[in-house]
């Protein structure tokens, strides 16, 4: 997509099956999904959202360094066009891991990549998700994920007075979700 080698290898990371949601599987962001198990127990037949995803480290825009994969740095860097503005958005993968050196010292190496500059942007913005953001989603939630719904509308973002640019999730956050399953009516 952005003309950078890509990474192939996932290796052991799921980090994208937690943190971010998925509408064909009806899941919420931060809610493991039911089909991780020692990678992804139906990835013959996963969806296509699944198929195409790439968090920046698998588009290469973080070198090949297995230790600045999602699951080993502790946060989910994402690409996010619209138009000609894009997002760089952080998922954190543990409560304050985007403000650890490393997440900020890994977030400049994917602004400053050569192949993000060539791409006629007017603006990047930054989100930062922290850990267990209940991100509000359009789409329906599955009866298996119903408990880790997101309230309808709570996905303020605080905009960094600072730094205009960058801005922060500031909804309800929790724990990582897992999948209930859905207990037989009595007979
Ligand atoms: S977060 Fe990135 S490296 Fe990890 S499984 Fe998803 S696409 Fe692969
Ligand atoms: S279906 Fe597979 S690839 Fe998709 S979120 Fe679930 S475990 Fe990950």
């Amino acid at each position: 997509m952005l003309g950078a080698p890509v990474n192939n290898q996932c290796g052991e990371c799921t980090a994208c099956c937690d943190a971010i949601g998925s509408s064909a599987l009806g899941k919420p962001y931060y809610t493991r999904c039911k089909h991780v198990a020692n990678g992804c127990s139906i990835y013959e037949t996963r969806p296509h959202g699944c198929q195409i995803y790439r968090c920046a480290w698998h588009l290469g825009l973080l070198g090949d360094r297995t230790d600045r994969r999602p699951d080993q740095c502790g946060v989910l860097f994402q690409i996010e066009p619209e138009g000609r503005t894009c997002s760089l958005e952080i998922y954190e993968l543990s409560a304050g891991a985007a403000d650890s050196e490393k997440a900020k010292y890994l977030k400049q190496i994917i602004l400053n990549n050569r192949h993000f500059q060539k791409l006629p942007l007017a603006k990047c913005y930054v989100r930062v998700y922290p850990f267990g953001s209940d991100i509000p989603v359009t789409f329906a939630i599955a009866p298996e994920y119903a408990h880790a719904a997101p309230p309808a509308e709570d996905g303020t973002i605080r905009i960094d007075s600072h730094s205009p640019s960058e801005g922060r999730f500031e909804g309800r956050t929790r724990e990582l979700a897992f999948a209930r399953v859905p207990t037989a009516e009595p007979g």
